[in-house]
């Protein structure tokens, strides 16, 4: 650590002063988004070091993306912070388990799965339950979700009825599927990457010798955005502290993004009720974002139902005033997209740099109009969502390729040598268009300008040198990075910053998205990521969306219902009167036997179920032709100010 303790302590305000030269001990810090609450903690962390109570090689830092683990490296390494492990908590389960796995299983460790459908399928067949792709995706969800919370096959059943959880088919069938799932798994000798997770605990919590290693060798546990932490992942932590009580935690209720997937911020909010004599700081001052950006923030959040009690905090904004946010519609996506990528192109012309500038979407398949509009200005980018590099399958490929030439002898380096193994494993000269390919071209590019950088920093830099960097890379998750405008999800977005953001695509069915309708619950989940999405932006927020989705296409989206009541009433979408969703209106009827929605007119028609396919009674078929009339209606309500020029946007 380069600062002394209280040189540390300079940077951050008297409340998260408090929580970073708090002694050893319990730590919960409660607070919102910008708040500095990863300043905080990788403040503390340093703090701890720097005043001799913990060795760097004592803490263990934990967070959920590999992207935001990263950022918890990044800010280490500028406080002068040198072997403090700050990782996802499935790399660090993975490390764990590699290291202990010889001792409690024996032999070499189980591969990864690389994707865990195909098992899947395989399990349904053995279960004889027929499945098309969405329901095996439905499955695979399921089990993870059933194994994040702890749930066994054969407790399932039992805890899905007494959660009142929606399944993807009979609780008992999905059992079965899961039952299988693991059978096929464990016999091929495979791990998931909820396994990392189990294994590792079960090793701890089983075999004493492990556990007594692990707690001589960690004693210093801080885990970031700790409002997404699952049931299995708490176990874990438990299991690594092992009954001690020197854990950092923050987190904001408001983030919770993870809750479909089993995360829970009870433990954030119910951890004073654990560790009572814990150092509690609550934050609110919001250093990252103009007061407009944080306005915006807390109008977003403000409209969230059920908000647990010790997450109503208001940002207070603490930097100058900035640019209005601003607001667009547009006709159909490639327009938008094509408006998005000319500002871009406008704030990277007025010296915004690629890397400040990020397009955030709700789901990976939008990013691909995106791709096409900034290729064809010419702006590079980076798609981010393949978070895990080293697990990308190419990556794997180019490093098996290139450790087996590190071992030939040398003859040309190192920058040609590398391109000439890699375009063995895909690496053309020209990118492709763009796509998954391209972003496969990019991953095997980033590995290229690695070895220039290293070429030109390293005289004489071997191919063994090179592969050893790499594997060092691969070993700490930190992925070269190749400069551009970030194209990211939301969830992948968290935890993370940029000067200007765009959100996009902020249409009903995208955002919330279509299966979210009609459940409250996931509603506000939705909501939560639209609140990460705001909050990512230091000075420039863009927000729009586009009402069909191709050119000429049945302009049929409506502005997503989130912007309700944020857009200026000088706006001239603000102007045009629409009608709010409601759930009556929009939830179509099921049928009574298969319960699937109802929806064309060939079933009213035939007075039968398109699915199973049985009679539908009269009441049924009468609200079924009363939804489509409704739903007619709908259609017919006047059409939308449609701005197809960004300039027209105040
Ligand atoms: P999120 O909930 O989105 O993860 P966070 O609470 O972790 O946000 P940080 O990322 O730590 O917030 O901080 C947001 C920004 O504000 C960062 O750029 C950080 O450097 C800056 N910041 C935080 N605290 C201070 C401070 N006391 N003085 C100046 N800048 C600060
Ligand atoms: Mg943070």
């Amino acid at each position: 650590v380069t600062k002394s303790p209280t040189g540390l302590l300079d940077g951050l305000d008297p409340e998260q002063r408090a929580a970073a030269a708090a002694p050893r001990g319990p730590v919960c810090v409660l607070a919102g988004a910008g708040t500095g609450k990863t300043r905080t903690i990788t403040h503390r962390i340093a703090h701890l070091i720097a005043s001799g109570h913990v060795s760097a090689g004592q803490v263990l830092a934990v967070t959920f993306t590999a992207r935001a683990a990263g950022e918890m490296r990044t800010r280490l390494r500028a406080l002068g912070v040198e072997g403090a492990q700050a990782l996802t908590f499935h790399a660090a389960a993975r490390r764990q388990l590699r290291y202990f796995w010889p001792r409690v299983v024996g032999d070499r460790m189980w591969d990864l799965l690389d994707g865990k459908l195909r098992l899947v399928a395989q399990a349904a067949q053995r279960s004889r339950i027929s499945s098309d792709a969405e329901i095996l995706r439905d499955l695979a969800g399921e089990i993870e979700w059933a194994k994040a919370s702890l749930i066994s096959p054969d407790d399932y059943p039992a805890q899905v009825a007494r959660l009142q959880r929606d399944t993807p088919m009979q609780a008992a069938q999905v059992a079965e599927v899961y039952r299988q799932y693991e059978e096929v798994k464990n016999t091929a000798r495979m791990l998931d990457f909820d396994d990392l997770l189990l294994h590792t605990t079960a090793a701890l919590e089983e075999h004493a010798d492990v556990a007594r290693e692990f707690r001589d060798r960690y004693r210093c546990f801080v885990v970031d955005e700790y409002q997404d932490v699952t049931p299995l992942q708490q176990r874990l932590l438990d299991a690594w502290l092992g009954g001690r009580d020197d854990i950092t935690v923050v987190g904001d209720a408001n983030q919770t993004i993870y809750s479909f997937g089993g995360a829970s911020p009870r433990p954030l909010l119910d951890f004073t009720r654990r560790f009572p004599e814990a150092t509690v700081v609550r934050l609110e001052r919001d250093y990252r974002s103009t007061p407009q950006v944080v306005e915006l923030a807390n109008k977003v959040i403000g409209a969230a139902r059920g908000r647990p009690a010790g997450s109503r905090l208001k940002l207070v904004g603490q930097r100058p005033p900035g640019p209005e946010p601003r607001f667009a519609e547009f006709e159909d996506e490639p327009t938008e997209a094509g408006a998005v990528a000319g500002r871009v192109r406008q704030l990277l012309d007025g010296g915004v740099p690629a890397s400040e500038i990020a397009i955030l979407y709700r789901v990976n398949a939008q990013s691909e109009v995106y791709e096409q509009a900034l290729t064809d200005l010419q702006i590079p980018y980076l798609v981010r969502g393949g978070e895990r590099f080293f697990e990308r399958r190419e990556i794997r490929q180019a490093m098996a390729a290139l450790r087996t030439a590190s071992a030939d002898p040398p003859s040309a380096e190192l920058v040609p040598a590398v391109r000439a193994v890699l375009a063995r494993v895909g690496l053309t000269e020209q990118p492709p268009a763009g796509g998954a390919a391209k972003e496969r071209w990019d991953a095997l590019l980033a590995l290229v300008e690695l070895a220039e950088e290293l070429a030109s920093t390293v005289e004489g830099a071997s191919m063994g040198r090179y592969v050893a960097e790499l594997e060092q890379r691969a070993a700490a998750q930190h992925p070269p990075t190749v400069e551009g405008v970030t194209l990211a999800s939301l969830h992948a977005a968290k935890g993370l910053e940029w000067d200007a953001v765009f959100l996009v695509g902020l249409a009903e069915g995208t955002m919330p998205i279509q299966h979210a309708d009609g459940d409250e619950a996931a509603v506000e989940e939705e909501r939560r990521l639209f609140y990460v999405g705001v909050t990512r932006a230091r000075e420039h927020l863009w927000l729009s969306w586009s009402l069909s989705r191709h050119p000429g296409g049945r302009r049929h989206r409506r502005r997503s219902r989130f912007l309700y009541g944020l857009i200026p009433d000088e706006h001239p979408a603000a102007r045009v009167p629409r009608r709010q969703p409601t759930r009556d209106s929009r939830a179509k009827p099921c049928c009574r036997i298969c319960g699937e929605q109802l929806a064309n007119t060939l079933e009213i028609k035939l007075g039968r179920c398109a699915r199973c396919p049985s009679d539908l009674d009269e009441g049924l078929l009468d609200r079924l032709k009363e939804w489509r009339a409704e739903r007619a209606r709908e259609l017919k309500v006047p059409p939308f100010v449609v701005f197809t020029d960004a300039t027209l946007i105040a």
